[in-house]
């Protein structure tokens, strides 16, 4: 039970939100008490909204019960300001996710859900983009980078949402609706909220018509500033929809909600040139900053020294890096323009102002893609340097500072002293100089009460630097939240304050949005609830806990992200060290089980988009390996001994289990399958009709002319025990596998004693490591042997074995599962003639790793007229979890069918394991792209 007012709000939202959308165990609500911050705090109540209905009725409910409200949309928040310790709306997975590009395409709509990149691959065809570019923007979502005004490299002022939104729809504390783009609800607002409204125009003009006041403002905003609320909407506007509009960018959901909005879009340019140029000095930098000024360039990225060596050491960076002299500061550079001609003259126009400016070394604009990303890739490693550089333990803060550029200089030159003062040692300096924007990193243990207090006195420091010396932005991008509210009024002064808090007054008179953030009396604020950062395991202590992981987290929002395991592993290991509190940490255990271990894919998608490449997984099948019981580690050690008989005894199963289906049917099997499994308590894996028949055995003997060129097939013991799925006639994967060898002109060899060979993956997925080194050695020690040590190239039909085997066998071997075997090999040896159908296919999350999704595009259109690639991040059947934890799989491929047009009769991948659980959940059969190539192929005339 909740303690009250929370149990009563529950029981009136149980008629509006279904029951699993509404949270409030521990485990869970510890989970999403962190975001990107260094804050925690933990709510009691989670409710997930999918539609403007709920989330007006979870609003109407808070409002009703005097309970305050937080908004969550990605929680990639720096500054405290997407945490709640009462009720946080969190938006959910499926609502929210809406878009439309009006017909000239200079406008689009979007869902607060939408990712910022996603947005911007709906507009990429078109040559377009939104404004707000921030570094999150793979990330973080439209409702989220709108109430924070997020930008980033390329925005400035005028590119971000402030700049660029010209219309949303708002959902207001009391429940009014606002769509500023329709006429009538414009009327009826005026109308229905005449008073606050009044109140708001009144504000505006006691602004206006303060010359000094107005000249502060427009002069702070000719900076990026996100201190307090963005007053320069009563400054700019007349009419009071549009102030409103504008005041509510920004407000970190202290104002309303965000359900849509509207933005104009800008160019993407079509041609860009970069360059790095080094100067002597941070003071040469920041003068070559105010001439790049007057040059047309895009981004200009300043990087200290202390930076430049957090990432000289990198594979890729170039060599001189690491000779450059201490002093020495990099500007990277980069102008933008739509065709080569001016790109040029643009180029020619920097590098003439440059001519006789000190310089370390000559500098020289790229146009080669792979130079620009090698330059970017510099910059981009800033940040993950300095989260691996960490000491363990400690916190990640991200300063986010802007002075008007003329002061930048002395600014940074007294922000290293500051430094140096406190002993906070290599931290690095990057950032959009062109906005007078700088970040910076410290990174302090916090759970020392001296480094809060130190932290404390810094930030004291700090402020006085900026805001007194050189009157700037205590935070130009990432939102004042808990961070910077006790500072608010030291930035704007108190005239100004005083109309922010009337502005929140006016919004939310009962202060239930998102209290505590921007507006917060509490002159100690920004160093209360900091979160433990408690090290808890080699392969997660890098975490920071951003989040990015989350967006490729195949069970975000079913159980836990990857970011929201590592935060409960944490947990548990502080409560495990402190014996703080026994009980919290027996629950935590308890669910951790299901929440955390047994729903985890352990595909490793999370590393993909984690700035610091932590693989979830990996710590999950650590866990996974640490619970085994010594009986389980001898059964599998056994089986592994004999994979001949476990293959064997599978396809027998297999094959008994299909002759069973062909006698009850499918509704028949279905039912008594599921009953049984009910009956056993889940053990018994779930049975659906796309399980496979036996698998054939492959002939074992080299087949084809010694005389033509060989290849090695390793058929894995997945494909030596699976045939099809029912259907009669078609053939074992192996079978097919090898035929299509040798029709394209292929000898193939087979390792010696093959059928009891394995990759070892399927016990490492289990935790069961020693077993799986022990399969991957001989396994390695054979393919060397008929691989004439690697020469033969070697190919494995299913991509997640072959993933493992690339990780953990000899480097001499070439391994290749069958998309780039097909192209690099194949293709040239037959002749493809597409076959006149549309397929489906899926990439799996091993061939996703290898960087493969492109090319098998490119393979499957080779074989098919038409291919449909829905979205899915990963199906979540995982080996066997499909079987054991059929939920996962039925939550990762729930949006698979409304993907797939009605026209697509066959789905193709990789994994004959992944292709189940696809076929379960489409209701069409996947299968292994190789039958596809075997249809649409011949031997070469
Ligand atoms: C490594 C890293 C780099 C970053 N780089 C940048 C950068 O370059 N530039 C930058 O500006 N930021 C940056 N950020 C900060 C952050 O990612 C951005 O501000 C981002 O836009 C936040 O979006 P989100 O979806 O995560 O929102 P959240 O963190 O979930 O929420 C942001 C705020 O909006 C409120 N909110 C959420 N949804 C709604 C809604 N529908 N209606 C009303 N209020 C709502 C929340 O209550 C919160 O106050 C970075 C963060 C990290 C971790
Ligand atoms: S695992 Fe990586 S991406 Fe995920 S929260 Fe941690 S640091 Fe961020
Ligand atoms: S391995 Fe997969 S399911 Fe597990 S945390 Fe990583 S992305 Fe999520």
């Amino acid at each position: 039970m909740l303690a009250e007012p929370y149990q009563s709000l529950q029981n009136d939202l149980n008629t509006h939100i279904p029951p699993d959308r509404l949270i409030t165990d521990p485990l869970r609500t510890l989970a999403y008490g962190t975001d990107a911050s260094f804050y925690r705090l933990t709510p009691k109540l989670i409710v997930k909204v999918e539609d403007e209905t709920e989330a007006l009725a979870v609003m109407k409910a808070c409002r009703e019960h005097n309970v305050a409200i937080t908004f969550r949309a990605a929680g990639t928040s720096l500054s405290g300001q997407a945490l709640s310790d009462s009720v946080l709306m969190v938006l959910g997975p499926e609502g929210w996710r809406q878009h439309q590009i009006n017909e000239d395409q200079s406008e689009i709509t979007l869902g607060a859900g939408v990712l910022g990149v996603e947005a911007n691959g709906y507009l990429a065809p078109f040559g377009k983009k939104i404004g707000p570019d921030p570094a999150s923007i793979n990330s973080a979502k439209i409702g989220g980078i709108v109430s924070n005004n997020a930008c980033g490299m390329a925005s400035g002022i005028e590119g971000n949402s402030m700049g660029t939104v010209s219309g949303m729809r708002l959902l207001l504390s009391d429940g009014t609706v606002l769509d500023t783009r329709d006429e009538d609800s414009r009327n009826a607002f005026l109308q229905q909220k005449k008073d606050d409204v009044d109140r708001l125009t009144a504000l505006a003009q006691s602004l206006k018509n303060n010359p000094s006041v107005l000249e502060r403002i427009q002069r702070k905003y000719e900076i990026k500033n996100t201190t307090g609320y963005s007053v320069s909407a009563l400054v700019n506007f007349d009419d009071p929809i549009e102030m409103i509009e504008h005041l509510i960018i920004g407000s970190e959901g202290t104002l309303g909600f965000i359900s849509e909005v509207t933005f104009r879009t800008l160019p993407e340019a079509g041609r860009k040139a970069t360059a790095l140029m080094l100067f002597p000095d941070i003071a040469r930098a920041c003068e070559a900053v105010l001439l790049l000024k007057e040059c047309r360039v895009s981004a200009a990225e300043l990087m200290d020294r202390v930076s430049l060596r957090s990432v000289q050491d990198k594979p890729g960076m170039p060599e001189y890096i690491k000779t450059l002299a201490d002093s020495v500061t990099a500007l990277l550079v980069e102008t933008a323009a739509d065709d080569t001609a001016a790109l040029q003259e643009q180029v020619d126009e920097i590098a003439a102002k440059f001519a006789d400016f000190p310089m370390v070394r000559e500098f020289t604009f790229t146009t080669e893609p792979g130079q620009q990303q090698a330059l970017w890739d510099i910059r981009k490693g800033l940040f993950p340097s300095a989260c691996v550089a960490r000491k363990k333990g400690t916190t990640v803060i991200i300063e986010d500072i802007a002075v008007p550029i003329d002061n930048l200089r002395d600014c940074l030159l007294e922000l290293h002293k500051l430094f140096d003062q406190y002993a906070y040692e290599n931290t690095i300096i990057w950032g959009h100089v062109f906005d007078g924007n700088v970040h910076f990193v410290l990174t302090p243990d916090l759970s020392d009460s001296a480094e809060i207090e130190k932290y404390k006195a810094f930030m004291d420091e700090l402020v006085s630097l900026v805001v007194d010396k050189y009157d700037g932005s205590l935070k130009a991008e990432h939102g004042t939240g808990r961070n910077m509210a006790p500072f608010v009024k030291r930035e704007w002064g108190d005239q100004i304050y005083e109309v922010m808090r009337e502005i929140k007054a006016i919004f939310d008179p009962d202060n239930l949005l998102n209290p505590g953030v921007i507006i917060n009396d509490d002159p100690e604020a920004h160093a209360k609830n900091i979160k433990p950062m408690t090290p808890a395991h080699d392969l997660v202590d890098t975490c920071t806990e951003c989040g990015f992981c989350e967006r490729n987290c195949m069970s975000h929002d079913f159980t836990l992200s990857a970011r929201q395991r590592i935060v409960i592993y944490r947990e548990m290991t502080r409560l495990a060290a402190s014996g703080e509190d026994p009980a919290r940490l027996v629950e935590l255990k308890k669910e951790y089980v299901w929440y955390g271990e047994r729903t985890c894919a352990t595909d490793g998608l999370c590393a993909l988009s984690c700035p610091v490449e932590i693989d979830t997984g990996k710590l999950i099948k650590s866990l996974r390996h640490d619970q085994l019981s010594p009986a389980a580690r001898q059964i599998a050690a056994q089986m592994a001994k004999r994979m001949d008989t476990v293959t064997a005894v599978s396809r027998l199963g297999l094959n008994l289990v299909d002759f069973v289906h062909s006698i009850l049917g499918t509704r028949l099997m279905t039912s008594i399958s599921g009953w049984l499994r009910d009956l056993s308590g889940n053990r018994l894996p779930q049975w659906t009709p796309a399980m496979p028949k036996g698998g054939e055995t492959v002939s074992r003997r080299a087949v084809g002319s010694s005389a033509t060129d060989a290849v090695v097939y390793f058929p894995s013991c997945i494909n030596r025990g699976m045939g099809p799925a029912g259907r009669a006639g078609a053939e074992s994967l192996n079978i097919k596998t090898e035929s299509l060898l040798l029709k394209a002109g292929f000898a193939v060899t087979y390792p010696e004693n093959m059928d009891n060979l394995c990759c070892g993956m399927p016990f490492a997925s289990k935790g069961i490591f020693e077993t799986a080194d022990q399969k991957a050695l001989e396994l390695g020690d054979a393919l060397l042997s008929v691989s004439d040590n690697g020469r033969i190239p070697i190919l494995c039909e299913m991509s997640p074995c072959l993933y493992h085997m690339k990780e953990t066998l000899d480097p001499r071997l070439r391994l290749f599962e069958p998309i780039e075997f097909t192209l690099k090999y194949l293709a040239p040896r037959l002749d493809f003639e597409k076959v006149p159908v549309t397929v489906a296919i899926h990439t799996v999350c091993s061939a996703k790793k290898m960087g493969l999704e492109g090319d098998f595009l490119k393979l499957a259109k080779m074989c098919a007229e038409n291919v449909v690639t829905p979205n899915v991040i990963c199906c979540g059947f995982a080996g066997d979890r499909g079987f054991n934890v059929p939920e996962l799989n039925a939550f990762g491929l729930r949006r698979l069918k409304s993907q797939l047009p009605p026209e697509v009769q066959t789905g193709y991948s990789t994994s004959r394991t992944c292709e189940i659980g696809l076929t379960t959940h489409s209701g069409v059969n996947y299968q292994s792209i190789l039958y596809l190539v075997d249809e649409c192929t011949r031997p070469k005339a």
